[in-house]
């Protein structure tokens, strides 16, 4: 059974190390990296090249990264030189990526307004996703914009009509989806262009980052809409720890890897070419 959670289940700084050896011990073939996903972290080659040496050490691939857009590095800042780190901090995720033999990093974009060509933030984010494009392509590396708002899915749709499906693409965040009610419309005519997802539960009132089947997500449909996406890699979690009323790493990470698999479960019956597809 292929599946992935978030490497910040329990926490998203320090060395990793412990949690990389619990996801693998709880049966995980493949983590998503979301430490330092929102902090200028620049990763170094040192610290690139002993991730990789865990991941083999413990037998885990990389699926994706949730890379970042900073804090003072930041690739929509007005401010030019923050731009610029900002492109930096995105190749450095570019790069960590290519060497540990991922396909896809995870971007956000700011609550634009719609449309958002008033907004110099936006001249700023083309500059940058323009700037991003050749080195992207040379690493085999995709961006998936991630929707937050309906506004960032209306962004996403935006770049689609801008850039090639072979560089930019979304990350579904199913949390996200529930909390503005349309996610799963938004996806339904978005997921040719999906390249990476982040699935998690909540109550509908805050982005809760539980695990799926505890909250309101609709997973009978979304399983569906994965399963006639252009996603065909594993499941992947972005639940964590923090409110899940669950105190011990590894209790958790059971019910993780027990939710995944019933979610896997539910994606492959749905497939078109399963053996067992309900009728369309
Ligand atoms: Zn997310």
């Amino acid at each position: 059974m292929a599946l992935s959670i978030t490497t910040d289940f329990a926490r998203d700084t320090g060395n990793p190390e412990p949690y990389l050896r619990e996801i693998a011990e709880a049966g995980f073939s493949h983590i998503h990296w979301c430490h330092h996903w929102n902090t200028d972290f620049v990763y170094s080659s040192a610290e690139i090249d002993q991730i990789g040496i865990w991941l083999r050490a413990f037998g885990l691939k990389l699926l994706d990264i949730h890379a970042s857009d900073g804090r003072e590095k930041k690739w929509t800042s007005e401010r030019e030189y923050e731009r610029l780190a900002g492109v930096e901090l995105v190749r450095n995720r570019i790069d960590m990526a290519s060497a540990l033999g991922a396909d896809a990093i995870v971007m956000h974009v700011p609550d634009f307004s719609d449309p958002p060509t008033g907004d110099p933030h936006w001249a700023q984010l083309l500059k940058s996703v323009d700037a991003l494009e050749s080195y992207a392509d040379e690493h085999y590396v995709r961006i998936a914009i991630e929707n937050g708002s309906d506004n960032s899915v209306a962004t996403i749709e935006r770049l689609y009509g801008l850039y090639s499906s072979d560089y930019l693409g979304m990350c579904y965040d199913c949390g996200h989806g529930n909390l503005t009610g349309h996610g799963l419309d938004q996806l339904a005519r978005l997921k040719d262009r999906l390249y990476v997802v982040h699935l998690h539960d909540n109550d509908g009132t805050a982005d809760q980052h539980n695990l799926p089947f505890t909250g309101t997500v609709d997973w009978p449909r979304l399983a569906g809409l994965l399963a006639n996406s252009s996603y065909r890699k594993p499941i992947s979690m972005e639940s964590n720890m923090h409110r899940s009323g669950i105190a011990d790493d590894r209790a958790f990470l059971q019910k993780a890897f027990a939710a995944g698999t019933r979610l896997s479960g539910m994606v492959d019956v749905a497939r078109p070419d399963a053996t067992h597809a309900p009728p369309a």
